[in-house]
């Protein structure tokens, strides 16, 4: 099963994958960075793109 994670010491905090999946993804307004809210995953087409556009390419969506 894919798990969806982000490298959260790589994240600037643009919230381009918030914007594109917000059912996957919320943003933590204290630490200024992006966290997954739903792990599992879900739409994974709206996923891969949140991966292609991360701009540090911190998003994971892998098999575990
Ligand atoms: Fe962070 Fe990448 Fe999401 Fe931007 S797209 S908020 S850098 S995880």
């Amino acid at each position: 099963m894919k798990q969806v994670k982000i490298d959260q010491d790589e994240c600037i905090g643009c919230e381009a994958c918030v914007e594109l999946c917000p059912d996957i993804f919320a943003f933590d307004d204290k630490q200024t960075k992006a966290y997954v809210t739903t792990p599992e995953g879900g739409d994974q087409a709206c996923i891969e793109e949140a991966v292609a556009s991360c701009p540090v390419s911190c998003i994971s969506n892998e098999e575990e």
